[in-house]
């Protein structure tokens, strides 16, 4: 099936980054998502500044996406990590700082749980950054009650970003 044939899903894709200009980073890491091919941009949530949770540095700078897109869950997460790339990202270990960590948090309803591709994200409701920023773009994706259960995490809400 050609990707013009396909039917657009809605993804939400979470961006994170804390070296460097990490602001500037996400920035246009949603420029670079809100462009992809076969994917329209919805909507980006504000930018949020958060401690570094199990991992070291500076403070992260973090955000979510909304697309529509004909991209397959696994060709979107090969974009994404071209993006990572095309950032400079270095995996020297677990956890380390990085330049930019772009995570697919849900493709419309897809369940998947292969190592290379885990559908939702495993961990998006253990973490602040993630819940947050979701639910300012789609509320019904996240209950008060997940979101109180993070209230513990500090979390700065910053300027609304323009893609
Ligand atoms: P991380 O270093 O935390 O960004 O993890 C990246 C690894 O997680 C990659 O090897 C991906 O294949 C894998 N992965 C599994 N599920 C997802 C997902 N929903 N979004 C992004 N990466 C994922």
């Amino acid at each position: 099936m050609s990707h013009s044939e396909r039917p657009e899903v809605l993804a939400y894709i979470a961006l994170g980054a804390n070296l460097g200009d990490a602001q500037a980073s996400v920035q246009v890491a949603v420029q670079r998502v809100a462009s992809l091919p076969d994917t329209r941009f919805i909507c980006s949530s504000s930018l949020y500044r958060t401690a570094p949770l199990k991992a070291t540095g500076p403070d992260f700078i973090n955000a979510v996406v909304a697309v529509a897109t004909r991209l397959s869950a696994p060709e979107l997460l090969q974009c994404l990590q071209a993006i990572e790339n095309q950032a400079g990202r270095l995996r020297p270990y677990r956890n380390a700082p990085r330049t930019l960590d772009l995570d697919i948090l849900l493709y419309g309803d897809a369940r998947m749980n292969s190592p290379a591709l885990q559908l939702p994200h495993p961990r998006m409701h253990e973490r602040a950054f993630v819940l947050v920023p979701l639910a300012e773009i789609a509320a019904e994706k996240v209950s008060p009650d997940q979101l109180s259960a993070l209230a513990f995490q500090a979390i700065e809400r910053l300027a609304a970003p323009s893609p």
